[in-house]
């Protein structure tokens, strides 16, 4: 059986045509099926009203629609909404939803694990499981439009667990379901794919129309150090993804964690600086979520508000990111990590570090 949620919305409406015709129904009802499924989603084809009984029934027996079970979901004080959804072999992924004044930022997942290692990382503790499903990723999004209470993305970033570039295949279909207006219509640049440089995904995702856009994990300037943080560094070496960067055509954005007395002296900031010259990048200071931390330890915010002023020294647009969810441990694959029991999260009035640029 087809899971229309596998496919992009052309695709769907293709599939749906075929089938439509061999029951003798009228095309235009494709269209009208599509739209229940991102734009104005329903759990199950028996909730597409618009359709007659009869025909709802034919869909079920000839497709599925693969939900997500929600394990569990938390709210932080400052209104960040974590969420753990079970997927059909009994793999739990993580979505964040962060309102921040009009927008609503979901913070995605691409992969079960991640093989990357990160040093600071929870999901890269947990080690490499599986790639999502197109379903898997996209589904995030509609399970949380089809809350009793319904939340609506303004915006995505795909920073929850994995790396998307990947999982590329099934990131680029994700990508056409959230931006195309017969899917979940978010503009292109409200969408945001954040990898350690994986360049044939980053060649990829430069050669899409849609003005996607790419935020690069840096956080550190020297290979020596990035090679320590990031072990990536040894296939995609800090060089090469400062090219990958300054060839993409579009404006890109360096990630950059501060961990403290490790990747946080002037002399990182000025390097860090140069970078982002070459390849015209804003740079993006992100606290360190204390609950992956693994024995780093946060920079002061005072520190972290310092350095930005240097690399703003240079000519550099800066923002410091503000660290949400900090009391529900809503960074990189801790709500998982927190199931199977590790360090607990701290409170999140602990960090309140604001966005500066
Ligand atoms: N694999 C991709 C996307 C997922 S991680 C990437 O690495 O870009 C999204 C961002 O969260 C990355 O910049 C990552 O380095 C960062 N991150 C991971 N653990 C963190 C932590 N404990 N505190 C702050 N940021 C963290």
């Amino acid at each position: 059986m087809i899971n229309l949620l596998d496919l992009a919305p052309a695709d769907a409406e293709l599939a749906l045509r075929a089938f439509l015709e061999s029951e003798g129904e009228p095309g235009y009802r494709a269209g009208q099926i599509v739209a229940r499924l991102w734009a104005r989603p329903v759990a199950t084809f028996d909730e597409m009203s618009d359709l007659p009984v009869r025909l709802r029934s034919r869909l079920a027996d000839a497709f599925t629609l693969a939900r997500l079970s929600l394990v569990t979901s938390q709210a932080s004080t400052d209104g960040t909404r974590k969420f753990l959804f079970q997927l059909a072999d009994g793999q739990m992924i993580e979505t964040v939803a962060i309102p921040d004044g009009d927008r609503l930022t979901f913070c995605i997942s691409s992969q079960a694990g991640c093989a990357l290692r990160c040093a600071f990382c929870a999901t890269g503790a947990m080690g490499f499981v599986r790639n999502l499903a197109v379903h898997e990723i996209a589904g995030q999004v509609r399970e949380l439009a089809l809350l009793t209470d319904p939340l609506r993305a303004t915006n995505i970033v795909f920073m929850g667990m994995g790396e998307p570039l990947m999982n590329w295949k099934a990131v680029s279909h994700v990508l056409t379901i959230l931006n195309d207006p017969k899917g979940f219509g978010i503009g292109a640049r409200h969408i945001t794919v954040s990898t350690v440089g994986v360049l044939p995904g980053i060649i990829a995702l430069g050669e899409r129309r849609e003005q996607f856009r790419l935020a690069l994990s840096i956080h550190a300037p020297s290979d020596a150090l990035r090679q320590q943080l990031m072990p990536v560094n040894t296939k995609y070496p800090l060089a090469d993804v400062i090219a990958a960067a300054a060839a993409f055509d579009r404006r890109v954005t360096f990630e950059y964690v501060m961990l403290g007395g490790v990747n946080d002296q002037p002399a990182h900031a000025d390097a860090l600086a140069t970078l982002a010259r070459e390849c015209q990048a804003f740079v993006n200071l992100i606290p360190l979520h204390p609950g992956g931390s693994m024995g780093f330890t946060p920079t002061p915010p005072q520190e972290i508000a310092r350095f930005a002023r240097r690399i703003r020294g240079h000519g550099v647009e800066v923002a410091i990111r503000k660290s949400r969810g900090t009391d529900i441990a809503a960074a990189c694959g801790q709500l998982r990590v927190e199931r199977i029991g590790r360090r607990p999260p701290r409170p999140a009035d602990d960090h309140g570090e604001v966005q500066v640029a």
